[in-house]
């Protein structure tokens, strides 16, 4: 039970661990080889793995299937489960698991034992081409946002043959994990899976289409890539045991502000502490084992806070990645006596955690298309994709918005560390003035500026890695590929990387059609049709461009100026998903239905008020049980302490009595206050009465936790050090 006792504990057993970690800090304490390209990949029933354990025919059928996106073969289903199968039992695994993501953002498994009894008193092990290929998952307990009556809770869960079958290791050994789609049986999307594989495919046509119109015959789909950067924060667990608000809600809903926060900037890129060295070198084994390809880490801005980042990989493979990520980094914090906390905010006052989605798209045949070329042709090229960039987040910021607004991600997004609400887009200024010349070219006719002219001047060559990398932008050009930076890091990312390729099929879409009807079948006058297109985005769409910095003021009012959306919180956000924009841009391209763009909605508000519900519920607890009694006691033994003094004729000054019996009257104050308000609210409201259940979340049970907290971490700074239960910043931000 937390109590002062537990947080006395809290703080002698750091020591002790961080200890045991400088014994054995970078060794790897399961035995296994310290040289990863002995071992990465073991776990994956990778292309080396299918090459052994597959016959000849059946290898080819599913590379192809795998390469081309093609539907699985059934004649070849029943030989990879077999091969599949004897792989990991080789490895040591009885059980295996369809693995998908539903809407809550987390990941779900339900494990089955490979072994069929044989009714002769023993058993097989048996797994079918049928249970590889499709499972059923009794849906009813996850959240479906009205998709599925009860009547029909079954959905099922489909191999998704583009991300590999892999083993997780578990204490009792190996479990075969299978990717899958998880969807209901009349193919409504239940999950976060199904709609990458969508867009994946419309981005893939139209982005097809526009090179086809620059003579290139694509044979390979053309495929988003993302890499992640995660961003997380590493606490000693026994202080998360002493902090009910850290332990069930992820953040600390007190704290006074430590003497020393992050005003020194001495942690960012510092020396990486032995302890969390150690749990980091075990979280990249594991990793490297299940074939992710993790490349850097480092120590964050704020104190105790740390990135992890894999080199990027295929979209769709990427997001799968950041949740294993996700998963491995919880696991084995808990195994080396530490809490990683993915919460976006888990302390004020210091910076949250986000996670960085790096966006590109292409192939192996035709490269990367975001990336500038070496001649007049290639950058005209460039040119069309990156206006196309431009045009799709400038029609559909509020849609990108929607999808990583959380109430955790509410308290970083608008703050001022992380992006702003405000989705612009950052060029640099050498891009931005290109394409201004080509605006201005088209304004003013030829006075002024000088135009571009696509296909006869060359770009002025463009740098790698622009040099001004611009922090405070959500969306930005870093090269050649864009940065997203508004995803919250507990989320998944699987949200950002659909409205990226559907918005920018859409884009690329109304490019491929405005270049037809300009060239009409005259491929010499590509060069012109491409100078209007641009021309034409400059002057439509430029306004989401915004090279500045986008914490000012001055921002904000320019945003509402240039007619962009601004979103400060979920539920401001959230409603965009029914917006006719929206759900004509996700009908179109056959990424959701309006059934399914509403599901959404209402599952977000739906985790909205139940995140707020949680934090409010316990914020109260706490404010009732472990600061109220400190404070009270404090207040006693002050009193007490003055009335003695006073009796022996000792002058004693109770000013410090005063005060803090003044801040206990506010504190008291607040908490009924929040109380009361908690209690008019309906909790759980019928579907049409979410919005107006999360609007009260936001108008008034968050300014009333803000208001008790407020005199809740005055008292940490008035009542004895030996009587306040609560570790503070301090000890759980410095002690590692
Ligand atoms: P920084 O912190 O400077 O943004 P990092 O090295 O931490 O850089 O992360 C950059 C991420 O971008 C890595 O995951 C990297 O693999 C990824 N990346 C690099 N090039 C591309 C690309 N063309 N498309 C998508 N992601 C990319
Ligand atoms: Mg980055």
């Amino acid at each position: 039970m937390p109590s002062a006792n537990a947080r006395s504990h809290a703080v002698l057993s750091v020591a002790t661990h961080r200890r045991n970690a400088e014994l054995s800090a970078g060794r790897p304490d399961d035995g296994s080889p310290t040289d990863p390209t002995t071992y990465f990949g073991c776990n994956v029933f990778d292309d080396k793995a299918m090459r052994r354990y597959l016959p000849k025919a059946v290898y080819k059928s599913l590379r192809k299937t795998i390469d081309l996106g093609m539907r699985l073969d059934p004649a070849v289903a029943d030989a990879v489960a077999n091969a599949m199968k004897a792989w990991a039992i080789e490895r040591g695994a009885d059980h295996y698991t369809h693995v998908f993501y539903p809407l809550t953002g987390l990941t779900a498994e339900k494990h089955d034992s490979f072994l069929e009894p044989d009714g002769k008193g023993g058993a097989l092990a048996e797994f079918s081409g049928s249970a590889l290929v499709q499972g059923e998952a009794d849906g009813s307990s996850f959240p479906s946002g009205g998709l599925r009556s009860t009547f029909e809770a079954r959905g099922y869960t489909a191999w998704d043959v583009t991300s590999p079958a892999y083993l997780m290791e578990i204490p009792s050994g190996m479990v075969l994990c299978i990717p899958t789609v998880f969807l209901s049986w009349t193919g409504i999307a239940l999950d976060k899976k199904t709609p990458i594989l969508r867009s994946t495919q419309a981005l893939s046509q139209q982005a097809s289409r526009v090179l086809r119109l620059f003579g290139v015959e694509p044979t390979m789909p053309i495929l988003s890539s993302g890499g992640l950067e995660q961003e997380y924060f590493l606490i000693d667990g026994t202080f998360v045991s002493a902090r009910p608000d850290l332990l069930i809600a992820g953040r600390a809903l007190f704290g006074a502000h430590p003497p020393k926060g992050q005003e020194f900037e001495d942690q960012y890129y510092g020396v990486i502490p032995s302890r969390v060295l150690a749990f980091m070198a075990d979280v990249e084994r594991q990793l490297y084992r299940l074939g992710v390809p993790v490349k850097t880490r480092h120590n964050e801005v704020a104190p105790s806070q740390y990135e992890i980042a894999p080199t990027y990989e295929t979209g769709n493979l990427s997001c799968d990645h950041n949740q294993l990520v996700m998963t491995v980094l919880r696991k084995t914090a808990r195994r080396h006596g530490m809490s990683c906390l993915l919460h976006e905010k888990p302390f004020d006052c210091i910076n949250g955690s986000g996670k960085h989605l790096n966006y590109s798209i292409g192939s192996p045949e035709v490269g990367n298309l975001f990336a500038p070329g070496d001649n007049p042709h290639e950058n005209a090229q460039f040119l069309v994709f990156l206006c196309a960039v431009i045009r799709a987040l400038h029609r559909h910021a509020g849609f990108l918005r929607a999808v990583v607004s959380s109430a955790s991600n509410d308290r970083r997004l608008g703050a001022n560390e992380a992006p702003p609400a405000i989705m612009s887009l950052f060029l640099g200024d050498q891009l931005t003035d290109i394409l201004e010349q080509f605006r201005v070219g088209h304004v003013t006719g030829s006075t002024g500026k000088r135009m571009m002219n696509v296909g006869v001047d060359t770009l002025p060559p463009l740098p790698a890695d622009p040099g001004d990398r611009n922090r405070t932008s959500p969306f930005a050009f870093v090269g050649n590929r864009f940065e997203f930076r508004a995803l919250g890091s507990s989320m998944s990312a699987a949200d950002s990387l659909v409205v990226m390729n559907t918005m920018l099929a859409e884009s690329l879409d109304y490019a491929a059609t405005f270049l037809e009807e300009h060239m009409q079948g005259d491929q010499a006058r590509l060069g012109a049709a491409v100078q209007k297109f641009i021309e034409h985005v400059m002057e439509e769409d430029s306004a989401v461009i915004f090279n500045g910095n986008g914490y000012s003021e001055i921002w904000q009012r320019e945003a509402e100026r240039r007619h962009l959306p601004n979103y400060p919180a979920t539920p401001d956000a959230v409603p965009v998903f029914s917006s006719p924009e929206v759900v004509e841009l996700c009908e179109k391209y056959q990424i959701f239905s309006r059934q399914e763009l509403k599901a959404r909605e209402d599952i977000q508000l739906e985790q909205y008020i139940k995140t707020i519900h949680t934090e409010a519920s316990l914020a109260a607890h706490m404010a009732r049980t472990q600061i109220y009694p400190a404070a009270v006691r404090y207040r006693q033994e002050l009193a007490s302490s003055i009335a003695s003094c006073r009796a022996l004729a000792v002058p004693a000054d109770s000013t410090a009595l005063e005060e803090l019996a003044a801040v206990i009257a506010s504190f008291e104050a607040g908490l009924r206050t929040l109380e009361e308000h908690m209690a008019e609210v309906e909790w759980m409201p019928e579907e049409s009465a979410l919005l107006k259940t999360a609007k009260t979340c936001l108008e008034v049970i968050l300014p009333d936790m803000d208001a008790l907290r407020a005199q809740a971490d005055k008292l940490e700074t008035l009542v004895a050090d030996d009587l306040w239960p609560l570790p503070s910043y301090q000890e759980m931000l410095f002690m590692k």
